[in-house]
């Protein structure tokens, strides 16, 4: 079916067939004007909405490079559907490399958001109603948090069927199962039974390669997976993540210098040692040890610790073996150039 309605971001129409660049007004930065970009693009035929936000945390990098990369693909000008990509979303933290809104609020916290609110949940309100409620469903892109690094992976509702369907098809190393937090994007949403897909991957202020490539690729094969885009003609094997139910967070027991011997990725076991704290004068170290089976997905990238830090982020799996073989699919050159020479071929439009 054609489509032949047309779709509004704020006062904007967008018709099928059409692509746009909007500006969506939001309340200025002082006397400098501030707007949220969005780029829509509609495919001729009918199909699903959905969104791709990034730096909603506006230190978080990786995922405004993968939309830049996302949107050049020829392979879109074969859409159906409707694909709202909003590249910044913060776009005041990324004004000063930094993961808050200028009144210190945590945007993806500040939802649903509200007109007479603080800053934050004004912006959270605009972004909601005039982009994520319009949708059938989003992916969102994250990094870790400043000084730590994420083994690429998506976090959602595995109980929801549908969710864990797309999470399967992105094909990261890692899906994990998160709770939901009260005031993010993932919690707001889903009441209103708009599933969201999390891709963690990376630190912030940086770029990662590896984390950029399985991105752009993940999206591109959610789209195919939910007939926005034509399903692809090479055979290549279907990547198989890593599912974990549940992960925790291993804190440093001294304060000194961290010196850690495993990475991203690594399994480890129970009670095997995964750094050491040196005391930077004195010939004294501490171990730390891993209090359970499973695999290091997020870590912390600077030497220096305090006691209680948050150090390693292990996801629980007791098949170390198989997790082992998973994870070396995608190692650095998983995800070649060539996978995305395909996407943008030129292709003749039905
Ligand atoms: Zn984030």
């Amino acid at each position: 079916m054609l489509d032949n309605k047309p779709f509004y971001i704020g006062d904007i129409e967008v018709f099928g067939g059409e692509n746009k660049r909007i500006n969506l007004k939001l309340p200025k930065l002082y006397n400098t004007p501030a707007n949220l970009p969005i780029h829509i693009f509609r495919g001729k035929k009918e199909g699903t909405t959905v969104f791709v936000s990034a730096a909603v945390h506006g230190d978080e990098l990786n995922g405004v490079e993968i939309i830049r990369r996302l949107r050049k693909l020829n392979i879109l000008k074969r859409l159906r559907g409707t694909l709202i990509l909003v590249p910044i979303v913060n776009i005041y933290g990324i004004m000063t490399l930094s993961r808050y809104m200028p009144d210190r609020r945590d945007l993806n916290r500040s939802f649903p958001g509200s007109q007479k609110g603080s800053l934050a949940s004004r912006v959270a309100k605009i972004f909601f109603d005039e982009v994520v409620s319009k949708c059938d469903f989003g992916i969102d892109l994250h990094t870790a948090s400043i000084h730590k690094s994420n083994l690429p992976q998506i976090r959602t509702d595995i109980n929801n069927e549908f969710s864990f369907g797309l999470a399967k098809a992105f094909e990261a190393p890692v899906i994990l199962h998160s709770e939901l937090r009260d005031g993010s994007l993932r919690a707001v949403s889903q009441e209103k039974n708009i599933p969201i897909l999390l891709y963690e991957a990376g630190e912030a202020l940086r770029f990662d390669e590896t984390s950029i490539r399985i991105g752009v690729k993940g999206i591109v094969n959610i789209l195919r997976e939910v007939k926005m885009l034509p399903s692809t003609m090479s055979n290549k094997t279907k990547r198989l993540p890593i599912v974990t139910k549940s992960s925790q967070w291993i804190r440093s027991t001294h304060s000194g210098m961290l010196r850690t011997i495993k990475a991203l990725g690594d399994t480890v076991e129970r009670d095997e040692t995964i750094a050491f704290i040196d005391d930077p004068l004195e010939d004294i170290s501490f171990e730390i040890k891993s209090t359970f089976d499973g695999v290091i997905i997020g870590k912390s990238e600077i030497p220096l610790v305090q006691e209680g830090d948050a150090v390693f982020h292990i996801g629980r799996f007791k098949n170390l073996e198989t997790a082992e073989t998973k994870i070396e699919y995608f190692s650095e050159d998983a995800i070649e150039q060539s996978e995305f020479v395909e996407l943008n071929k030129e292709e003749v439009i039905e």
